[in-house]
């Protein structure tokens, strides 16, 4: 299967690409807001946008993205089912950066005051998707959105996390089968 990609957003999203509310406005090239189909059955929520996506403006498009394809791909087939419709989003819209003694940038996690300056963002994208379930990826968006979601969370390892130790390959592919699992159980 391959992620669903850039779709035309509805205005109410767009307030985020002008948003300056947390310093992360300052190194940011792009505002990814999100992919995929609005409304969707499954949100799929990511911790913050990395390089590629900074660069492009698209959600989970670098390795982690390939990660996480090559995930869903072998769960749907798995289970014998198709990719429900989804949009892909994080709980920063902006990507979160490090600056090392060179000047370099790299990329770290979201600190509390930046994804809580950033949660109306979200909260909009949750009201636009009306997601049947979601799946966060990683634990930084696992918190998160069971603060702000009543839909049944499934949490599952980051993709980027699997990329550094591939131990963890089992334990995401496991994480992933359980969501799609228990939509198709109660949804298909
Ligand atoms: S991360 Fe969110 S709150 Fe911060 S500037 Fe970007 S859109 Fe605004």
């Amino acid at each position: 299967m391959e992620l669903s990609r850039i779709a035309r957003l509805p205005n109410k999203l767009l307030t985020a690409l002008a948003c300056k509310d947390c310093t992360l406005h300052k190194t940011r090239r792009n505002v990814i807001i999100g992919s995929g189909s609005l409304p969707c059955e499954i949100l799929l929520v990511g911790e913050g946008p990395g390089a590629n996506e900074d660069l492009r403006g698209i959600p989970f498009i670098g390795p982690s993205g390939k990660m996480l394809e090559q995930g869903l791909t072998r769960a749907l087939r798995n289970l014998h089912m198709e990719m429900p419709s989804h949009f892909i989003t994080n709980v920063v819209m902006c990507r979160p950066v490090e600056i090392d003694e060179t000047g370099r940038f790299h990329n770290r996690e979201p600190e509390p005051m930046e994804i809580m300056l950033c949660r109306k963002h979200l909260i909009d994208v949750f009201n636009e998707a009306k997601p049947k379930i979601i799946i966060t990826l990683g634990s930084v968006a696992s918190k998160h959105c069971k603060l702000t979601s009543d839909n049944a969370v499934f949490n599952v390892v980051h993709p980027a996390f699997v990329l550094r130790k591939q131990a963890a390959q089992p334990r995401f592919l496991r994480g992933l089968m359980t969501a799609l699992e228990a939509y198709k159980e109660r949804y298909l």
